[in-house]
């Protein structure tokens, strides 16, 4: 690096100096954080304004009003996930030939419920935690008039259920690292007031060293200060907790409990609450059945497992949420990190993504999908055209103000 390189412009986000990469971008070194300072014309990314108060707060940065992404900027490139909304692809941003994953929702999808708050609070959640370690960020938002459009970090290793199917189950050693990893970023949402309530194996992903992703916030709740309630009834059947199935108010404690089902899953290769037989029986095939076993049936933890296992899912999987692993206040993370069974992580290390993964997923580019089911891979992966009768019935301001760009664009790559 050139002595004349060297402008005084700061990070927002770590405060550490940000060295200058060149005309394009600013780059910190030490988080990785990327500005863009250059765009075509028509639609500029405004400079947010690091320089000179390198305390000014990331809320307090410039706000781009207007749209700066559209369709055309991007190549689609393949479909590599879908969920009960969404459809994702990976695409590149042609501009600068980097690589994201594209959440593509309908917005007739998005009013089924007759709720739209969802999706707020989707994007909501991605602004507020775009550049934490372990939870997916947002690069730009925009939409068409039938889809919203979320452009969001690739992640290159696929989900966990992906890998469980490969692997069936994992040795302790690597379930206690990723229950770690997970462990951070749901200590990280409920310090901002969110329970992430959606935790389960497709949610969580790996990248491309192997470290985990948190993604999927449409079903978070924002707002919760510690001791606060809520009491939506929502969640994977498998993974929700007691307290909502009894319609019981409830807080962070919920999210404590899912982490108990997928460190269950992970370790035994099956969930804690399957019954043997039960597809071929009609009468315990139902959710109904499914919701009176997670409230009652003794959870048989496998003999196979380690002691201070086998205590950590009694821990999280205590059917009373003020006995449950994590949750009594104060010092309710403290708990789970002194617990023995997590006595070998180094919790500041694993924070600074300093520990190695215990698997690295294999691949040979940075756009190599193995990682991803065919079943989603060989899919086509152009947009059906929109149809004028679907449009007519949708009412587009409700969408009013969607469009985002991250002023703060993040990237793993090292020059724009
Ligand atoms: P749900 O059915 O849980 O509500 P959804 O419709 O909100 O899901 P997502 O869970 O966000 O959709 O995404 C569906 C799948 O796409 C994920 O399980 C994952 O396999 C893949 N996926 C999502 N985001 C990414 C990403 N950023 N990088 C790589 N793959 C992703
Ligand atoms: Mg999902």
């Amino acid at each position: 690096m050139n002595c004349n390189q060297l402008l005084r412009y700061f990070c927002a986000y770590c405060k550490n100096r940000i060295w200058r990469l060149g005309r394009q971008g600013f780059k910190c070194i030490q988080c990785k954080l990327l500005v863009l300072v250059r765009k075509k014309s028509r639609n500029t990314v405004n400079k947010p304004n690091l320089t000179g108060d390198p305390n000014k707060p990331l809320d307090e940065l410039e706000p781009v009003s207007q749209p700066q992404y559209s369709l055309d900027d991007f190549e689609l490139i393949r479909v590599i996930g879908r969920g009960s909304y969404a459809k994702v692809l990976m695409v590149e941003l042609k501009e600068v030939r980097q690589i994201y994953a594209m959440k593509v929702i309908k917005k007739a999808l998005v009013k089924e419920g007759g709720n739209i708050n969802w999706i707020r609070t989707e994007k909501h959640v991605f602004e507020t935690v775009s550049n934490h370690p372990f939870l997916v960020g947002l690069h730009s938002c925009f939409q068409t008039p039938s889809r919203l459009f979320f452009v969001i970090e690739f992640v290159q290793g696929g989900d966990l259920t992906s890998h469980m199917q490969r692997e069936r189950r994992l040795p302790e050693k690597h379930a206690r690292f990723y229950a770690a990893e997970i462990s951070l970023a749901l200590n990280f949402l409920h310090g901002k007031g969110i329970i992430y309530r959606d935790l389960k194996l497709e949610n969580v992903l790996l990248d491309h060293e192997g470290h985990i992703k948190l993604t999927d916030y449409g079903i978070c709740k924002e707002g919760i200060r510690p001791g606060d309630t809520t009491s939506t009834f929502c969640g994977t059947p498998n993974y929700i907790a007691p307290e909502i199935l009894c319609g019981e108010d409830y807080g962070f404690s919920v999210d404590w409990w899912s982490l108990g089902v997928l460190l269950y899953e992970i370790l035994a290769g099956r969930s804690p609450f399957d019954i043997a037989g039960a597809s071929e029986n009609p009468d315990q095939n139902t959710e109904d059945y499914l919701f009176q076993v997670i409230l009652k049936k003794t959870i048989r933890i496998p003999r196979s497992l380690s002691v201070r296992a086998a205590n950590v899912l009694k821990g999280f999987l205590n059917r009373n949420p003020a006995d449950r692993l994590g949750c009594p206040n104060p010092d309710a993370f403290t708990e789970i990190t002194e617990h023995p069974f997590f006595e070998s992580i180094d919790w500041d290390m694993l924070k600074q993504k300093k520990v190695i993964p215990p698997y690295k997923p294999r691949l040979s580019s940075d756009r190599d999908l193995a990682n991803f089911p065919p079943e989603f891979t060989n899919e086509p992966v152009h947009l059906t055209p929109d149809d004028r009768r679907v449009i007519e019935k949708i009412d587009q301001s409700e969408f009013e103000g969607f469009e985002y760009v991250n002023p703060l664009l993040m990237s793993l790559e090292d020059c724009v």
